[in-house]
């Protein structure tokens, strides 16, 4: 599972938590940068704090998610019109 954060170390933008992933993760595990390994916070306090960050961060990834979709289309779209100028 990984949550967004600002890291004070390398200024990355993800951490994660070290424990294996489940469905109801504990308050106390710690979030620790994915690129330098710097702590962060616990998760309970990251999720006091960084609400309004995680709905931003979701609502970018939802936008990412749209944009690459439409360029996977457009890229079908376009393999089909040279398939049908082959045949
Ligand atoms: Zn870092």
């Amino acid at each position: 599972m990984y949550y967004p954060i600002s890291c004070t170390r390398c200024g990355h933008d993800l951490a994660s938590t070290p424990g294996p992933v489940t469905a109801q993760p504990n308050d106390w595990e710690e979030l620790n940068c994915t690129e330098c390994g710097e702590f962060h916070a616990t998760l309970g306090a990251w999720e006091e704090q960084q609400t309004p960050d995680r709905l931003r961060f979701l609502n970018k990834s939802r936008s990412l998610m749209m944009a690459m979709r439409r360029e996977h289309d457009a890229l079908i779209e376009q393999q089909h019109t040279k398939g049908e100028r082959v045949a």
